[in-house]
């Protein structure tokens, strides 16, 4: 028998005959599911990785939470669907933009075909900032933990969420508020019955808390909980995450930064380079908008490609790459990105100028995340795929193509 599929950026897709869940748990570092598992947290994961499948995949760079969604949910990297960031400078106007609007994708998603296709879709998001993207012409039910309260038929596909799901509408930085999004997709499971879910969860916990510590075990306890709850409903899921998450702090545990900018004021003159830090957003108490992953904007008489080995003998820089290689490299949108790219080391983060960052909200070490020392993220599926290749690169973005087209 035939099963009807959709394509989607040159990738098949099946439309699924059991519910088909992915969930992108943001911020997961592959340890917090070790550390949980061990010390006997998460007994339902525990299973799945003796009885399922499991691989340590690549995110895409930058390891930033927007362009990692948007990867997820179209199945292809940056250089296809466009958010090369959570931010993106415009060069014309000379000004920093929030990439949170569907103007700036550049290909469908995965759930808007499957949703054309006749399927009953639900996004259930922990931060509103994603909402509008992961809901870009997607007919049927998308809305944030965060607005809740807010929701209607006809903006989210569904009226009084906040009623449905029946906890308090929780913080925007606290762990309750990834604890609403698992809730939420228990509850849709057992009410709207989608055939196909997305569930994205918000950092909190990991910017905060390191694997096997009491906060993120407690955390990934309950994850493991509603997990078990959506299989139980006959759920096929998938499991993976946006980025990873290292501490990024010298041993007095003060955040390791390289202040980018005052470096390149030092050596090209004032403001004639311009940082940009796609990891800013508004909502950046817990990071200080401080992550591994620079973009630099140059005047035409620098030379990028001195500059960029210059820049990459410093202690700390990991790489620097030009634009070209850079895109080539990172599957980035060329035209998104600046002349330089700079990645830092694993406990390194990039700032542009020490008086631009407030500290002050930062209540523990500094843990954060954007380079490609937080590239390795869980791909974990509740069913077995024979012959699993092990050696390939498996990427977070081939989690629909495993719960559609590879879950038996
Ligand atoms: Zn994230």
């Amino acid at each position: 028998m035939e099963s009807r599929s959709v394509e989607v950026n040159g990738r098949s897709y099946r439309l699924p005959e059991r519910p088909a869940v992915v969930v992108c748990v943001d911020g997961c570092e592959p340890d917090y599911i070790a550390q949980a598992v061990a010390a006997g947290h998460m007994p339902w994961m525990k299973d799945v990785l003796a009885r399922g499948s499991a691989v340590i995949a690549d995110c895409v760079m930058p390891s930033f939470t927007n362009p990692n969604n948007l990867s997820i949910v179209t199945g292809a990297p940056p250089a296809v669907h466009g958010i090369s960031g959570n931010t993106l400078f415009d060069p014309a106007s000379g000004t920093e933009l929030m990439m949170n609007d569907p103007k700036w994708l550049r290909a469908p998603t995965i759930l808007a075909a499957l949703a054309g296709a006749g399927c009953q879709v639900a996004v259930v998001t922990a931060k509103d900032k994603l909402r509008r993207l992961l809901g870009h012409e997607l007919r049927g039910i998308c809305f944030s933990a965060e607005k809740a309260d807010q929701t209607t038929r006809a903006e989210h596909g569904i009226d009084g969420a906040l009623a449905l799901v029946g906890l308090a509408l929780p913080d925007v930085y606290s762990a309750a508020l990834s604890e609403f999004v698992f809730a939420a997709g228990v509850r849709l499971v057992h009410t709207s019955r989608p055939q196909v879910m997305y569930l994205s969860t918000t950092d909190y916990v990991q910017h905060k808390h390191a694997p096997g510590s009491a906060e993120a075990n407690a955390f990934y306890a309950m994850m493991d909980r509603y997990l078990a709850e959506l299989e139980r409903a006959g759920c096929v899921i998938a499991v993976t995450a946006d980025h990873g998450m290292n501490a990024k702090t010298r041993l007095d545990a003060s955040p390791n930064v390289i202040y980018l900018q005052d470096l390149l004021d030092q050596w090209l003159g004032h403001g004639r380079a311009r940082v940009i830090l796609p990891i800013t957003d508004p909502y950046v108490v817990h990071h200080g908008a401080l992550g591994s992953y620079a973009t630099v904007y140059l005047p035409p008489d620098v030379d990028a490609a001195a500059l960029a080995s210059r820049l990459g003998a410093r202690r700390g820089i990991e790489t620097v790459l030009p634009r070209a290689a850079a895109a080539a490299r990172f599957e980035l949108p060329a035209d998104r990105i600046g002349e330089l790219v700079v990645v830092s080391e694993h406990s390194v983060v990039l700032g542009s100028s020490a008086t631009k960052h407030d500290l002050s909200g930062l209540d523990a070490p500094l843990r954060s995340h954007g380079g490609l020392s937080e590239q390795q993220v869980p791909l974990i599926m509740n069913r077995r795929i024979e012959n699993l290749d092990a050696n390939r690169r498996w990427r977070n973005f081939d989690a629909f193509d495993w719960v559609l087209n590879h879950a038996g």
